[in-house]
């Protein structure tokens, strides 16, 4: 006869397909130093929606004494995946490789409403497609150009829109000319290195202007630039949400266009893509024809203004006499630790006066979809980040991420200010062609 009084463990609430490591969790020490730099923590003061009561949900799911159920997820939905409590951390607890597990695991595990599961595919299936973002150009060129959207807006009738599509079409930018890169282009001078770049998807269709600033600088300064024009997207946006495969295979052939193209360095302009393509060693970890191959990717990886800053200039910097607030993106400064080198370009700059932005650490709500899946959370971030800028009286912001861009744009906007908010690319490539940065905002 089984004894009655005895009860079976509590199972763990997660699958055996990487489960969030116990090991990372146990380094959790609940001392609280990352609740003040956590976002959600400062809108809502709530205990889990901060990294620690994040990782104790994690910890019960595991020990089988919570469920995945929507209150839960909740938690993990309202996360930006900033990466600023581990900046914030001084026990190295690995709050990334947690919240990436954690959401693989709620994809597989937590059946979403209909209505986010078709928001969710819209999402994906275009802002990770540079082919479909493109024919949305056309539509959208002449809803800006028609005057539509001026008068939309003047109006008043676009708050009649959902919330999230209401956003979708605040953080639209202006479209430039399409325009591509060549997929090669020579170094001016002797050359210095041979470089690969990635593209970005919304970045190369929507705002052309970065990819073709980054090459000109890089040209400038002695880069044979190679940019493969099959590349795919890199999977950023997939493996923060926890869209595990689907990023996967994004990898794979990203890998595989960059190791024919046989480059030096590897180099992104976008931090989210930049974060995401470091850590492509951990992603493809499992798979035995490409674990080694993504770890050698990975280690060619980074920021464009991490070999710039390696480089001895060799291109006369002409003077802009301009103020400019420096923005640290979330996946720069907190999961690559890229902080000085930005800003060491831009202070070399001859007129150039870099302001800070007070809470540096805290993200301005763009981090990848963010915006687009919590517009209230992201727009009160967006709004208290806009009234940080706003005193600094700067003529320019500028940021390394195209995300942070459109967000801060559209936040300054609705504190009634015109601040241009340009990448830091564009301001150092300003710089070496003598223009005013003006000049190529249009
Ligand atoms: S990643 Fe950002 S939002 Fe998420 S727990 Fe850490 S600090 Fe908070
Ligand atoms: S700072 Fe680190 S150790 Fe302290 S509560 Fe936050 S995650 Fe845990």
């Amino acid at each position: 006869m089984p004894d009655e009084t005895t009860t079976s463990p509590p199972t763990s609430a997660f699958d055996g397909h990487h489960a969030p490591s116990m090991e990372i969790i146990d380094t959790c020490v609940h001392c609280g130093f990352c609740l003040p730099v956590c976002p959600t923590y400062v809108l809502w003061n709530e205990e889990m929606d901060s990294p620690r009561g994040r990782i104790y949900l994690i910890k019960m799911a595991s020990e089988g004494t919570a469920t995945i159920n929507p209150q839960w997820v909740g938690h993990f939905d309202a996360c930006l995946g900033c990466m600023a409590c581990m900046t914030a951390c001084p026990s190295g607890v690995d709050y990334g490789k947690l919240i990436e597990a954690t959401r693989a695991q709620i994809e597989r595990n937590h059946e979403r409403s209909a209505a986010e599961k078709l928001y969710r595919r819209f999402v994906f299936s275009t802002f990770t497609r540079p082919d479909r973002l493109r024919l949305l150009r056309l539509p959208l060129l002449a809803y800006q150009k028609s005057g539509l959207q001026t008068l939309l807006r003047s109006t008043g009738v676009l708050k009649l829109l959902p919330k999230k599509l209401q956003t979708m079409e605040a953080l639209l930018p202006k479209l430039p000319a399409s325009e591509s890169i060549a997929p090669v282009t020579p170094a001016q001078g002797s050359q210095r290195r041979r470089v690969g770049l990635l593209l970005g998807c919304v970045q190369r269709e929507f705002m052309p202007q970065i990819n073709l600033a980054t090459v000109r600088v890089l040209a400038a300064e002695g880069c044979e630039v190679v940019a493969p024009p099959e590349q795919p997207c890199c999977g950023a946006l997939l493996v923060h949400a926890g869209e595990e495969q689907a990023a996967v295979a994004l990898a794979r052939r990203t890998i595989e266009v960059f190791e024919r193209a046989d480059v030096d360095a590897i180099l992104t302009n976008a931090a989210g893509c930049g974060s995401n393509v470091k850590e492509y060693g951990h992603l493809l970890r499992d798979d035995p024809e490409y674990a080694g191959r993504a770890k050698k990717f990975a280690a060619k990886c980074q920021d464009v203004t991490e070999l710039l800053a390696e480089l001895e200039p060799r291109v006369r910097r002409n003077p802009l006499r301009m103020r400019v607030a420096y923005h640290d993106a979330c996946h720069l400064q907190h999961a690559q630790g890229v902080r000085v080198q930005p800003r060491s370009l831009l202070a070399g700059i001859p007129g150039v006066e870099l302001a800070e932005i007070p809470e540096s650490p805290v993200c301005c709500g763009s981090a990848g979809i963010y915006n687009l899946v919590q517009p209230d959370a992201a727009n009160a971030l967006g709004d208290r980040k806009a009234q940080l800028i706003v005193p600094l009286n700067a003529d320019i912001v500028a940021t390394g991420n195209p995300g942070c861009l459109l967000q801060l744009q559209s936040a300054l906007a609705r504190s009634g200010r015109k601040t241009p908010v340009v990448h830091t690319i564009q301001v150092l490539d300003a710089s070496l062609r003598g223009e005013s940065i003006r000049s190529l905002l249009g």
